[in-house]
C-alpha cells in the first residue's frame, strides 16, 4: 500500500501505528545500507516500533538499477517507509553550505542537518518517541567524527534526542536511553571505517541483502561537481529539471550558452522531449550522430558551436554534416565540417 500524505511525501506500508509490543514508535533514517539496516534491527529487537524515512533528490543514485534499497529493507523488516523529497530548498544548501564541502560538492554536515530537521518535524507530526540513524562514529571523515556529530545534533535542534544505535555506548546517553525507553546496554560501541562488526551483527540478525557502501551521492563525484558548479555560476534561480539534466549527455559551456549532446538514442530522445521554450534542439541528419540542446545565450555564434559540438560526435569523417536547427518556431539546417580546430575547441569546452 502506498499513500500520499502531503507535499510529495509518500508512505509505503500497512500503518503508521506502533506495530511492536511496547507501544513506542521511533523514526529511523533508512538508506537501506548495512549500517542503517543494523540500526533498525537493534531498535526493533527492543520491542520498539519503527517507521523509516528515506530522502530523495536528483543527486541520489541509490535507486539506480531500478532497486530502492530503502524499500527492500523496509519490506524485509515489515515497517512503513516514508519517502520525503529534499526539494528545491536543498539546492540552496548545496550552493552555499555553512560547513563547507567534502571531497567534491558534497555538503555532508549541512545535508545531515537539513534532513534531520525534516525528519524531526515528521517525527513530531506522528508523535514518535525519538529519532535514530545508522551513523557510526569516525566512519566518514567529514560528517561522522565526534565534533561533526555534535554540530549536526545541535544545529538540527536534536541535542540529546538523536540516537545512533551503532555507536551509542561511545556517545553521551540520549533522552531515550536516560528515560529507560531504550536499553543502552543492548546498543553498539562501534567506531571507524571497518564494517566487520556491522557485518557480524547483520549475520546474527539474518540481514543478507545490503548494497556495498560505495556510491549513492553524485555530489561526491568530482566530474559531476564540475557541471554543478558551472550551473550555479550561470543560474541564480534553478528548477529541479536543471539539476536532473546534468545527468544527461555531454555538457559544454560556450559564451554564456549551455550545450548538452546526447550519448545514445535514449538521451537524444530525452533532449527533444525535455526542450523548453527558448531552447534550441539540434540533430545530425543523414548519418548516425547525436542530438543536442542549446540553452542560455542563444544566438548565431552559439548555435554554430552547438552544431559543431553535435557534429563532432557523428560518424562523418571529413564529410560535411547536415545539422537540423529547431528553435521551436522554425526548422533550418546548416552544414558543418569538423576539423582539428573544432575538435580541439569542443574538447576544451567540455565540462
Ligand atoms: S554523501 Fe551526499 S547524501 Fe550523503 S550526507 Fe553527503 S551530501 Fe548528503
Amino acid at each position: 500500500m502506498t499513500e500520499q500524505l502531503h507535499d510529495n511525501t509518500f508512505v509505503t506500508g500497512e500503518a503508521l501505528s506502533p506495530q511492536a509490543s511496547r507501544g513506542i514508535t521511533a523514526i529511523a533514517l533508512l538508506s537501506g545500507g548495512l549500517d542503517s539496516q543494523v540500526a533498525v534491527k537493534m531498535i526493533l529487537e527492543q520491542g520498539i516500533a519503527v517507521t523509516a524515512i528515506k530522502f530523495t533528490s536528483p543527486f541520489c543514485t541509490c535507486d539506480s538499477g531500478g532497486v530502492c534499497h530503502s524499500a527492500v529493507a523496509a519490506k524485509a523488516f515489515n515497517i512503513p517507509l516514508v519517502t520525503i523529497p529534499k526539494g528545491l530548498e536543498y539546492l540552496d544548501v548545496v550552493r552555499s553550505p555553512e560547513h563547507g564541502y567534502g571531497r567534491a560538492m558534497n555538503p555532508c554536515i549541512d545535508c545531515r542537518i537539513f534532513i534531520l530537521k525534516k525528519a524531526a518535524a515528521y517525527a513530531a507530526s506522528v508523535g514518535a518517541a525519538f529519532l535514530f540513524t545508522g551513523e557510526v562514529l569516525d566512519q566518514r571523515p567529514m560528517s561522522q567524527h565526534r565534533r561533526a556529530l555534535d554540530v549536526i545534533e545541535e544545529e538540527s535542534g536534536l541535542r540529546g534526542k538523536l540516537l545512533r544505535p551503532l555507536s551509542a555506548r561511545l556517545l553521551p546517553p540520549t533522552e531515550a536511553e536516560l528515560s529507560g525507553m531504550v536499553d543502552r546496554n543492548r546498543l553498539g560501541a562501534i567506531h571507524g571505517r571497518s564494517r566487520g562488526e556491522q557485518m557480524a551483527l547483520a549475520k546474527s540478525f539474518s540481514i543478507a541483502d545490503y548494497p556495498c557502501s560505495a556510491g549513492g551521492c553524485l555530489l561526491t563525484e568530482k566530474a559531476f561537481a564540475l557541471r554543478l558548479k558551472d550551473l550555479f555560476e550561470h543560474n541564480n534561480s534553478l528548477e529541479m529539471r536543471d539539476v536532473t539534466m546534468l545527468k544527461v549527455g555531454r555538457h559544454f559551456r560556450y559564451q554564456g550558452a549551455k550545450v548538452i549532446v546526447g550519448k545514445n538514442k535514449l538521451q537524444n530522445e530525452h533532449l527533444l522531449t525535455a526542450r523548453r521554450t527558448g531552447e534550441v534542439y539540434l540533430e545530425t541528419l543523414g548519418i548516425p550522430g547525436p542530438s543536442a540542446l542549446l540553452s542560455g545565450d542563444v544566438n548565431d555564434t552559439t548555435i554554430l558551436f552547438a552544431a559543431e559540438a553535435a557534429a563532432s560526435y557523428a560518424d562523418a569523417g571529413n564529410e560535411a554534416v547536415e545539422v537540423l536547427i529547431d528553435d521551436g518556431i522554425a526548422k533550418n539546417t546548416l552544414y558543418v565540417i569538423v576539423d582539428e580546430h573544432i575538435c580541439a575547441m569542443v574538447k576544451r569546452l567540455k565540462l
